[in-house]
């Protein structure tokens, strides 16, 4: 997956994400996928200068458009004057050599990829998967939640969960701010999601 990141300004990086090709055949596969599981969980490390709960990620495919400088064609010619020793009685001989480079704009291929976005999101931090909420807390982006699902994937139980002594740890709530943890996914019957997993390209 080829990406690009660009530095807003604002102490993070937004990255541009090329999606298509071999990985990718549509892009709803690639949006179903990033919905389910997240783009931060499908990239093995976010590029530097990307921060989850911050940083934007657009999806862009690329259009191929034909490379204005050259034409298409991949060369430019270039023309130079060279000048001759001088010959006896002849004067100056003046000679002008034709060559071709290779189209800096276009590195010689005759079309230039051209990023047209369709998407964009704020790149979500670490996702917590739970069965279900507990009695007493009902919105699932709440700081509550939160510290359920980390007492969850703690302790791989429910035992010994408190909300009142979970919400006095300010330890817990830090972790939470550290981690970045932007949102608890209910996880209701399904197959546990696979775990990092790397996409090439
Ligand atoms: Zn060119």
């Amino acid at each position: 997956m080829r990406m690009e990141t660009q530095d807003t300004g604002k102490g993070y990086h937004d990255l541009l994400i090329f999606v298509g090709g071999k990985h990718y055949p549509t892009i709803q596969s690639f949006l179903d996928e990033a919905n389910q599981m997240g783009i931060s969980r499908r990239l093995h490390k976010l590029p530097h200068g990307v921060i989850a709960g911050k940083s934007t990620a657009y999806l862009a495919h690329e259009q191929k458009t034909k490379c204005v400088r050259c034409n298409g064609s991949g060369q430019l010619k270039q023309a130079v004057k060279t000048r001759e020793i001088p010959v006896e009685y002849q004067g100056d001989t003046l000679i002008v050599e034709e060559f071709s480079i290779i189209c800096p704009d276009c590195q010689g291929k005759g079309h230039k990829k051209n990023p047209v976005i369709f998407a964009s999101y704020i790149i979500p931090g670490l996702r917590i998967y739970i069965n279900k909420l507990p009695p007493g807390i009902t919105d699932i982006n709440s700081m509550d939640a939160k510290l359920y699902a980390l007492h969850r994937s703690r302790y791989r139980s429910d035992k010994g969960f408190d909300l009142n002594t979970a919400k006095n740890n300010k330890e817990d709530r830090q972790l939470i701010q550290d981690l970045k943890i932007t949102a608890v996914i209910l996880n209701r019957g399904k197959a546990k999601p696979k775990q990092e997993e790397e996409h090439g390209g």
